[in-house]
Parts: C-alpha cells; sequence; structure tokens
C-alpha cells in the first residue's frame, strides 16, 4: 500500500495545502459529497471563504448538512448551478480552485461532468486565480465520457500561454485501469 503516492486527490490536496492560507478566499467547483470542501474550510479557517457549486439537488443538500454538523457552514457559500457560471457568481480573485470531475459515487453515473463545460470553467478559473494560486483538477478516464473530457481537457490545457501560467501533468504510468490523474495549474 503506497502512503505518499497512492491517489491523485491526495496529490491534489498537498498541493493546494501547499499555497492556501488561513483567510483565503478558495473554489470548490465540484462539491459532490463535501469531502473536499471540508479539508478547504480547515484550510481558510474561520474567517476565510469557500464557494462551492454543484448540478445536484443531492449534493448540495448533504455537503450543507455536514457542514452544518461541522460547525463550518458560515465560511461556506454553496450554489446550485454548473461551475461554467463561475464568473457570474464570483467576482473577487481566489488562492485555489479544486476540480474534482467525475460523477458522485453511488449516485446516477450519467450525471457526470461534461468536457465543454469543464473547460469553460476552468478558462474562467484561470482568470479568477490570483498570481501564484493554484488549481487541481483530477480526471477520471475510467469511465467513458471521463476519456473523452480527458483528451479534450489535455487538448486545451497544452494550448495555455506559459505566460499565463505553468501546467502540470500528474499520472500513473505503471498502474491498470485507467487510474485517475492529476492536472495542477499555477498561475504567474
Ligand atoms: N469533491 C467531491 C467530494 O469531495 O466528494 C467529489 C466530486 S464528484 C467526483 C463530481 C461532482 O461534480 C458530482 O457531484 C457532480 O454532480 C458534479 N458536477 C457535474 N457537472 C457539474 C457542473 N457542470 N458544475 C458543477 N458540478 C458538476
Amino acid at each position: 500500500q503506497a502512503k505518499y503516492l497512492s491517489k491523485a486527490t491526495d496529490l491534489a490536496k498537498n498541493l493546494i495545502a501547499m499555497v492556501v492560507k488561513k483567510n483565503d478566499v478558495v473554489i470548490d467547483a465540484t462539491v459532490g459529497n463535501g469531502n473536499d470542501i471540508l479539508f478547504l474550510c480547515d484550510l481558510v479557517g474561520e474567517k476565510g471563504k469557500v464557494i462551492g457549486f454543484d448540478i445536484q439537488d443531492i449534493a448540495i443538500e448533504n455537503t450543507e448538512k455536514k457542514l452544518r454538523d461541522k460547525n463550518m457552514i458560515d465560511r461556506v457559500m454553496l450554489i446550485n448551478s454548473g461551475h461554467e457560471k463561475l464568473k457570474e457568481y464570483v467576482d473577487t480573485k481566489v488562492s485555489a480552485i479544486m476540480f474534482n470531475l467525475g460523477y458522485l459515487p453511488g449516485k446516477n453515473h450519467e450525471i457526470t461532468t461534461k468536457y465543454k463545460t469543464t473547460i469553460e470553467a476552468v478558462k474562467q478559473g484561470i482568470d479568477l486565480l490570483e498570481v501564484n494560486g493554484i488549481m487541481t483538477i483530477a480526471i477520471y478516464p475510467g469511465h467513458k465520457e471521463g476519456l473523452k473530457e480527458k483528451e479534450e481537457l489535455l487538448k486545451y490545457l497544452s494550448t495555455i500561454d506559459q505566460k499565463q501560467g505553468n501546467v502540470l501533468k500528474m499520472e500513473f504510468i505503471n498502474q491498470i485501469n485507467n487510474p485517475p490523474l492529476l492536472i495542477a495549474i499555477e498561475k504567474k
């Protein structure tokens, strides 16, 4: 069992933790079951702000309950809408944005992130990042829509001007069954 390089999502958290400080404003672009949002809430602390997006009512409702139970709801704004509308809701710079793509585990697999809206959200997100802010994107190519999303997203990401930011791809190259991969972007 690997301890340090086991999952794309753990690597994402390590990168985010390296950058985010107390009182920061950050975005969780795919709230899902709310695990990442709890992690972000810890990092920004009581006076920070986390803005979360998800298109599924159930994700928003369950996460809201989790946050209330942990007394963290005051630092969170949950938005029941697609992340492709990021800039309609957010007009401040943020230090970090997390994308954990795909579908909600244990729920309808048809309701999944799709490359067109993901790319739109990533574009808007890069605009919103402050200098040296970080974006992480965990991609799941193990299902059909996810594979298409990986291909299209990588095509787009490779066109980002290096003056705008550094784009890193982390991929397990000796694992079977299309393991998740991680993209990290630091804004310049
Ligand atoms: N971060 C989550 C956690 O900690 O549990 C896991 C996220 S889950 C893998 C992906 C989520 O993206 C699903 O809940 C799904 O409803 C959501 N999603 C799909 N399309 C979306 C969109 N256009 N905008 C925002 N969320 C979307």
